[in-house]
């Protein structure tokens, strides 16, 4: 279905043609007809099906329609992170593009002064996170009873983040459901969030798609078995051997994001980690510079990458099983965002390879498990020591670098990454690729493997279990 179809102002039409989009997606094919009609939604869509769109045009198309003046915040949309307020914020301004709506980001972890500035001058869209809005509704600096279209998105990780008090408390600040236009986008639909629909809403359309396997059959699968010292030199191999102009690297664990974020600094690539406890600021930054391709890499957990929407990831690189079969997916379908191909890879160690047979139920099929010939790293980049917090001192990525694409490496650096051995299984060096000291705490697969096993003798038994046949 194309846009021009639907009943939509042709300013409106115009900007939607100035972003490219052309067809709509599934999510917009079901829902736009029902809510551009008034109707109440609940909507189970994940992120990068084009689900934003769906609530901005429709609260920007209603309010073209309505007879509403005067500026007052008519549009309001709950997000649970910083990240998606401003790029759902970007999103409502481009809409916005050829009318005099405004949109504004409200969000914590910066000073209230400016967007009280921007609050005063009157704006028709506040795109939030529930937090900073509840002291700003308390402090009567703003007024929600002008609210006609209440967007609540991505609920169930309102849920998973504990903001659900906060937003039954600003859908209480609103106009009755009655008088309101409610809109629900759910990753899943689950008992909590059909309550939640229950309490605030009108009767609502519901709309269930794009189920997660979709997302993962776009993405072409590719897994490695290797020791965890193996880990960082098949990493640095792959991102070698191919073109990769932007790639999220996912780690189980805040502290390996960081080391490996350093040791790939340290061997001439250009990255940049987020964790949870960066600062605000600098978060942004690292985003940003990710999006305009400042850096080609970023590293991150998987708390630490929610709410974080770039478009164009070629390469998604699960550096650690994940825990947790959803995030597999998740992660993956970030390459796959509206239509994108992409490419995973997924490395397998000792450590975490014992989910991985969940994931592969999760997802219901087998991933093809790969093989490449690569060499024992001579790391470059020296012992790692972590930092002492809060870790916001180093300058954001991307600096000293030039041209319109940076490459994976720094310019500067000249380091090559490997030394000249070639690879052989159950021949490495002692001691972890990301320098983790040798008594620290294992976990994971070791149920089977016996103590005094070589690593070779592990790593066919992982291979075996985990691997399937091929080798
Ligand atoms: P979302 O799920 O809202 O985060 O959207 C994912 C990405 O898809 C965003 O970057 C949108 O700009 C893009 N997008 C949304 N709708 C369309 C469309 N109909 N055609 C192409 N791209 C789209």
């Amino acid at each position: 279905m194309k846009f021009e179809s639907l009943n939509i102002d042709q300013k409106v039409q115009r900007a939607i043609q100035d972003m490219k989009y052309e067809h709509c997606t599934p999510v917009q094919e079901q829902a736009l007809p029902e809510s551009l009609e008034g109707r109440d939604i609940i909507a189970q869509s994940q992120t990068g099906t084009g689900k934003t769109a769906v609530f901005l045009i429709t609260a920007i198309q209603r309010m073209l329609e309505s007879d509403d003046k005067g500026r007052e915040i008519r549009a309001l949309i709950l997000v649970p992170t910083r990240e998606l307020a401003v790029q759902v914020d970007k999103q409502a301004k481009e809409l916005c593009k050829y009318i005099k709506y405004d949109s504004l980001p409200i969000y914590g972890g910066v000073g209230y002064e400016e967007q009280e500035k921007k609050l005063s001058k009157g704006v028709e869209i506040v795109v939030a996170t529930p937090g900073r809005l509840i002291d700003f509704v308390k402090s009567k600096k703003v007024d929600l009873s002008g609210v006609k279209y209440f967007i609540v998105d991505e609920a169930d990780r309102m849920f998973d983040m504990g903001f659900m008090p906060d937003v039954r408390f600003i859908l209480g600040k609103a106009p009755h459901k009655s008088k309101r236009q409610t809109m629900i986008f759910s990753a899943t639909l689950d008992s909590r969030v059909r309550r939640l629909s229950e309490q605030f809403m009108r009767e609502s359309v519901v709309i269930e798609i794009e189920p997660d396997q979709i997302t993962v059959d776009k993405v072409e699968q590719h897994l490695f078995h290797v020791s965890k010292e193996e880990k960082l030199p098949l990493l640095l191999t792959l991102l070698s051997k191919e073109d990769m102009p932007k790639v999220i690297i996912f780690t189980n664990m805040k502290r390996t994001a960081e080391r490996l974020c350093f040791k790939l600094k340290g061997n001439g690539f250009n990255a940049e980690a987020i964790t949870g406890d960066i600062a605000q600021s600098k978060r942004l930054r690292i985003i940003e510079n990710l999006k305009s391709g400042k850096i080609p890499i970023l590293v991150a957990t998987d708390v630490a990458a929610r709410g974080i929407h770039v478009d164009g990831i070629t390469h998604v690189f699960n550096y650690d099983v994940p825990n947790a079969a959803a995030n597999y997916v998740h992660r993956i379908g970030r390459t796959a965002r509206a239509g994108a191909k992409g490419v995973a890879y997924t490395i397998a160690c000792e450590d975490f390879v014992e989910h991985l047979p969940e994931v592969e139920d999760y997802i219901e099929q087998k991933i093809k498990v790969d093989h490449i010939d690569f060499e024992l790293l001579k790391d470059k980049s020296g012992p790692y020591r972590p930092k002492p917090r809060p870790t916001d001192r180093s300058a954001g990525g991307g600096r000293g670098v030039s041209g319109s694409r940076p490459p994976l490496r720094r310019a500067s650096s000249g380091a090559k990454g490997h030394d000249s051995k070639p690879f052989r299984a159950g021949k490495t060096r002692a001691g972890s690729a990301l320098g983790r000291p040798s008594g620290e705490k294992r976990t994971g697969a070791s149920g089977t493997v016996k103590k005094g096993m070589s690593q070779a003798e592990r790593m066919a038994h992982y291979k075996k279990k985990y691997g399937g046949k091929k080798f």
